[in-house]
Formats: structure tokens, C-alpha cells, sequence
């Protein structure tokens, strides 16, 4: 591993961005969200998190996953150009090492992630709703999930870590300061200090024990899921979330709105490219977010439920994200510790209220 002390980050910007499409977390305006910026036109830094995590860069919302021109099924592979997403937040980074794991063998998905360079950034304020160190997921980026590290050093410096290969790869030709071991040490103090300024979250692991024991009253799920209504934003942007469906639709039922690939893969079969034939049936399998908080999320195709109960569905919710049974598969649990759910979800059914609910309940 190797480690540089830099006076500002504007030249690692511009010379990661003379590769790479530029993406950074860009918080003009008190609504922090992902962007991409043109070389030279950097953003200050920000911690501030943005409500949507960076889990579309890589799970496209809706993309096509193949088309049918009436002959031939064709491959619609996504072929990225290499991006950097500078600024990534230790929970998000976590998410995304998550997913990595999910969606191992998805060939849309790893089309994209193969194409991205990772640069973390250590927090070193607790956020408001976040409870990252609980979980294994920050308030420092774990080695295992970015390729760049970037810790903002008290008096003004950026410590930087260059953990992969295609992170000490993509410094090369940039003039860089070995960092000193007194350097090195302070980022190790500021994390440490950080997680001691976090505020008591010990109902959580309580709430995790008790989930995991099955140790609540028999209504209590019931009870629970009357408050949901099933509009999908804790699954929309939890970063971990992963549910997928599937649809077919004719080339002219897909909408105005969708990603740039299939606005791509329309083009395409509008002109030339599968030599249609005027009369012929066009048609693409589409994928798309979907939500386990859904009504119709498990339903089979001979109408039988086994999620029919909203109390079912966030019971659903919240083992995927707690559960021990899930520990061998991804080595940790569901849950980064972002807080987004608990700010989104409007009947106040996130992370902190179930878990305190779990913790008082009989
Ligand atoms: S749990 Fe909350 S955010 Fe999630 S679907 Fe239900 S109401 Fe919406
Ligand atoms: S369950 Fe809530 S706190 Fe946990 S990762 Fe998902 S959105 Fe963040």
C-alpha cells in the first residue's frame, strides 16, 4: 500500500479525469447528489451524502438485458467508458463491495463496475442518521472496497492511499509526496476519534439479537407492516438493495425516460443496425427495480402469496437485512448503516424506528 500527502486535490482531479469520465458528489445547493463534471470544473469536497447512493452506476434502474428483432435475440452488454466516482463514502463503498458479491456472475453489471475506479473518502464527523461503525462499514473506507483512499487531514492536507493496483496505476505520471509515518498515524487517531463521537446505537444490536431470535410478540410484524405503504423508498435507496423484475415490451412501449443503453438499443433498432423489417415484431427484455415491499413482489403465477401481509413483506425487509443466515454468503450483514431509510421512509418504519420498536416490544 502505498501512501502520498497532497496540498489540494485539484491535480489528482484533473489527472484522473483526463482518463475517465468525472463523476463527483456535487452539494451546491443543500440536495448532495452524484454528477458528472467536466475536467477543470471540480466541486469542493463534500461528506454530505447524497439521498441516492452510487448503487446505479453499476444496477442501471431499467436497462434492456437483450432484444428480439423478429429473427435474432441480440446481446445489449453495456459498454461503458472508464469513470472515476471520486468521493465515495465509506457505507456507500461497502454497499458496493455488497453488491459486488450479489451480482458476481451479472455480465450487465460487471460490464460497468469493470469500467470504474474508486476513490473513497474517510469520514471523520459522525452524519446524522448513520451508524456505519456498528456494522463494519466505516466511519474509515476498508481497504477491500475502494482503490483510492482520500483522508482530509486537519490542517488542510489530503493524506492519500493507493490500495489496488488500478489505483497505483492510475497515479502514474502524477508528481506525489511520500506521505510520513506521523502522517499516516493522524489518519488512524481522526477515525478513532470519530466512531467515539457517535452517539449511542447499542438498541440496534439489541434489536439485531432480538430479530435473529425471533424474540418479539406475534402481532408485532403486523402491527409493524399497517404503517407501510408500499412505496418502495427504503428498497429505491437503500444501497444493498438489489430485487430485480423482468419484463418484455415492444420497442414502442419503451419509454421516453429510460436509461441512456436501451435510449441506445431504441436507436439502433430504429435504424439500421438489425435491418427490420417494417412489419416485424421488435420487442426487448427489459430489467428494472423492484421492491419486496410490493404487494405483487412474490406472487406466483397461480395467484398464491406467500408475502400477501404487508407485516410479511417488512419482516422480509428487515431479516434480508439482519439475519445471521445470510452472514456466509457475504461475510457481513445486509445493512451499511447509511440511515437512508430512516429518512425517506414515510411511515417512519426505518432502520432506527424498527430497531427501537423491536428493542420495546413485549
Ligand atoms: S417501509 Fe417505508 S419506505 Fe419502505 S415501502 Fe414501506 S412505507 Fe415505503
Ligand atoms: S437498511 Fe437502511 S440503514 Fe441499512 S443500508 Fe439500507 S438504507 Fe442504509
Amino acid at each position: 500500500m502505498q501512501q502520498y500527502l497532497l496540498e489540494s486535490l485539484h491535480e489528482l482531479q484533473l489527472h484522473l479525469s483526463r482518463s475517465r469520465q468525472f463523476f463527483q458528489v456535487v452539494d451546491d445547493d443543500g440536495d448532495p447528489h452524484w454528477q458528472y463534471v467536466e475536467p477543470g470544473e471540480f466541486h469542493p469536497m463534500t461528506h454530505n451524502m447524497p439521498l441516492s447512493s452510487a448503487k446505479s452506476f453499476f444496477f442501471a434502474e431499467q436497462e434492456p438485458l437483450y432484444v428480439f428483432d423478429g429473427q435474432f435475440f441480440r446481446e445489449t452488454l453495456p459498454e461503458p467508458e472508464p469513470f472515476v466516482l471520486f468521493g465515495v463514502l465509506s457505507c456507500d463503498l461497502m454497499a458496493i463491495h455488497y453488491q459486488d458479491i450479489f451480482f458476481e456472475q451479472d455480465p450487465y453489471y460487471q460490464a460497468r463496475r469493470q469500467r470504474a475506479l474508486l476513490v473513497g473518502i474517510d469520514c471523520v464527523h459522525p452524519c446524522q442518521e448513520g451508524f456505519c461503525y456498528l456494522v463494519n462499514a466505516g466511519p474509515g473506507v476498508r481497504d477491500e472496497t475502494a482503490d483510492l483512499i482520500l483522508h482530509p487531514l486537519s490542517d488542510g492536507n489530503w493524506l492519500l492511499v493507493a490500495v489496488t493496483a488500478m489505483g497505483k496505476e492510475s497515479l502514474k505520471g502524477l508528481p506525489l509526496v511520500q506521505a510520513t509515518p506521523h502522517d499516516i498515524s493522524l489518519r488512524w487517531d481522526d477515525l478513532s476519534h470519530c466512531e467515539q463521537q457517535f452517539e449511542d446505537h447499542s438498541y440496534i444490536s439489541t434489536g439485531i439479537n432480538k430479530l435473529n431470535a425471533d424474540d418479539m410478540s406475534a402481532s408485532f410484524w403486523q402491527d409493524v407492516g399497517v404503517q407501510c405503504l408500499g412505496c418502495s423508498g427504503c428498497t429505491t435507496l437503500c444501497p444493498t438493495c438489489s430485487c430485480y423484475g423482468t419484463q418484455s415490451l415492444q420497442i414502442d412501449q419503451v419509454p421516453n425516460n429510460s436509461t441512456q443503453e436501451s435510449s441506445a438499443i431504441q436507436g439502433s433498432l430504429a435504424g439500421q443496425d438489425c435491418q427490420l423489417g417494417q412489419d416485424q415484431p421488435v420487442s426487448q427484455q427489459v430489467r428494472f427495480w423492484d421492491s419486496c415491499l410490493y404487494e405483487g413482489f412474490q406472487r406466483e403465477a397461480s395467484f398464491h402469496n406467500p408475502a400477501e401481509q404487508a407485516g410479511e413483506r417488512v419482516k422480509r425487509f428487515w431479516y434480508h437485512k439482519f439475519s445471521d443466515d445470510f452472514l456466509p454468503e457475504f461475510g457481513r450483514y445486509g445493512c451499511v448503516g447509511c440511515g437512508r431509510c430512516e429518512r425517506t421512509c414515510p411511515g417512519v418504519i426505518g432502520v432506527h424506528s424498527i430497531m427501537k420498536r423491536i428493542v420495546n416490544d413485549a
